[in-house]
């Protein structure tokens, strides 16, 4: 399988060597040549798999460049019992990604078990074990850079810590990280681990980041590199769900399902768009927004309206606070018939700051064909969910799936399963969940009291130079 540009401009390349990089040399994304198909048959084989068998299974079908018991080793490494441990009390952990049902036929499907309790640890973990072993096999090494306020910051170090030839430089807003979010990502004490809290915002981490990866020169002498959401293995990754999920909400592969997804930069979701074009027989994927609804106005309108950061809303589901969807250009290419040129013309437009219109164009009557449907959630709406799924349920839910629940609602087919993806646990969300319900999240028993472990960060004002200089010292 080898991977082309949804701007056209890359010679196809091998997984392995799309890995380690971000965006293609002309500004694109990856995508594989095609989506392979999954028949029959093998729907009714991966039925019966576990996770780990089963993610081997789809990226087999990725990944032609890495020997199949090599990847076998990664799939299992990866999915382990011991890794995704803290789902809620009674459900199997096993199982990896469990499944609540709150009512017949809608269900929650846990994808926040993992280290760092949110979602992003599904696709992280296989990450950091992939990139470790490309590295080693090439002799090479990788630094690592980014900016958090919070959730990726902190899976991608939870992924990466203690891997061989890597290195991760996280850049944070001092002091505007909650308490518990600080001591998920400062109390690690692994040597390749470098946290960096900036005097500023988190715009300020963001610009130092961009600052040093445009200096061509810096960035190649010290092996500067990302792990940003646009990297295709994330999304790889997340098709695995969208199948477990699939067969667990199901009785047979007759069955349909929908699923609903609390988006953001558009990651998630695509994954589940990549499924359906696989053949997984999903009748709607119901794609859910905070207030920052730049992708509810597009799948109910064909108009794509990025919004500056300044017209971006600070919510209480904040992992869904964007301005612009960054794996939306993925879903794009595909919807135009998978013509570059016609992606470059439409982001010709985005990327000096615009908009585009699908309207009188053929692609809106092709749009309702891929099974997306849309809505948006307010803070009103979050606390109301919450705590009607806590009354009628039992069930206490994070703000982000609240988002997803309170759409998923709305778009429910009778006699389709609906499988609401969760995405993070209410303890991360603490403050919110206090407003909604009166009362405190219970936290996992291994992480009370992780405030108060010894914290591993320097602090530094927001001074390209000075951070330039702290990645040579420790390179
Ligand atoms: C990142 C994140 C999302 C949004 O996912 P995308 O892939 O960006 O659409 C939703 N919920 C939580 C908790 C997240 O961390």
């Amino acid at each position: 399988m080898k991977y082309i540009s949804t701007r056209g401009g890359s010679e196809p390349q091998s997984f392995s060597d799309i890995l380690l990089g971000g965006l293609a040399p002309d500004g694109g994304l990856y995508l594989p040549e095609q989506y392979p198909q999954v028949s029959a048959a093998e729907l009714a084989e991966w039925r019966e798999l576990p996770y780990h068998a089963l993610a081997l299974r789809i990226l087999q079908k990725y990944i032609d460049d890495i020997p199949a018991c090599d990847l076998k080793t990664l799939a299992d490494r990866t999915y382990t019992e011991h890794t995704y441990r803290w789902c809620r009390p009674g459900r199997d952990a096993a199982d990896i990604t469990p499944l609540t049902t709150l009512a017949p036929g809608f269900h929650l499907l846990e994808l926040s078990n993992g280290p760092t309790l949110a979602f992003k640890d599904m696709a992280m973990q296989l990450l950091g074990n992939l990139f470790e072993y490309v590295l080693d096999k090439r002799g090479q090494t990788i630094n690592i850079l980014g900016a958090t306020s919070g959730d990726t910051g902190s899976a991608a170090e939870y992924a990466m810590r203690g891997k061989h030839n890597v290195k991760v430089f996280m850049l944070s807003p001092h002091g505007k990280m909650s308490a518990f979010q600080r001591a998920q990502m400062y109390s690690l004490q692994d040597e390749n681990i470098v946290n960096i809290a900036i005097e500023g915002m988190f715009d300020d981490c963001q610009d130092i980041v961009k600052a040093v990866s445009n200096d061509a020169e810096f960035k190649a002498r010290y092996k500067i590199g990302a792990v940003n959401s646009i990297n295709w293995a994330r999304v790889l990754a997340q098709i695995v769900y969208y199948f477990k999920g699939y067969f667990a909400a199901t009785r047979s592969n007759d069955e349909q399902v929908a699923f609903s997804v609390p988006s953001g930069n558009f990651g998630n979701i695509c994954a589940g768009h990549v499924a359906r074009m696989m053949g997984l027989p999903i009748a709607r994927l119901v794609l859910a927004t905070n207030e920052n609804d730049v992708l509810d106005e597009f799948f109910r309108t064909g108009v794509y309206r990025p919004r500056g950061t300044a017209d971006t809303y600070v919510t209480s589901s904040p992992s869904m606070d964007i301005s612009k969807a960054s794996n939306f250009e993925r879903f794009v290419f595909d919807l135009v018939g998978r013509d570059p040129a016609v992606v470059r013309d439409l982001w010709s437009k985005v990327d000096a700051g615009g908009s585009f219109d699908l309207r009188a164009t053929p692609y809106m009557a092709k749009l309702a064909s891929f099974g997306f449907v849309s809505g948006k959630s307010t803070h009103a709406d979050r606390l109301l969910t919450i705590s009607d799924v806590w009354q009628q349920h039992q069930v206490m839910i994070d703000t982000h799936t609240a988002d997803a629940v309170k759409v998923g609602r709305e778009h429910d087919l009778s006699g389709v399963p609906m499988v609401v993806l969760e995405t993070a646990q209410p303890v991360k969300f603490a403050e919110t969940i206090q407003e909604a319900l009166g009362c405190e999240p219970g936290r996992p028993k291994a992480l009370e009291g992780i405030e108060l472990l010894p914290q591993r960060v320097q602090v530094m004002p927001a001074d390209v130079g000075r951070v330039k200089a702290l990645i040579a010292a420790r390179c």
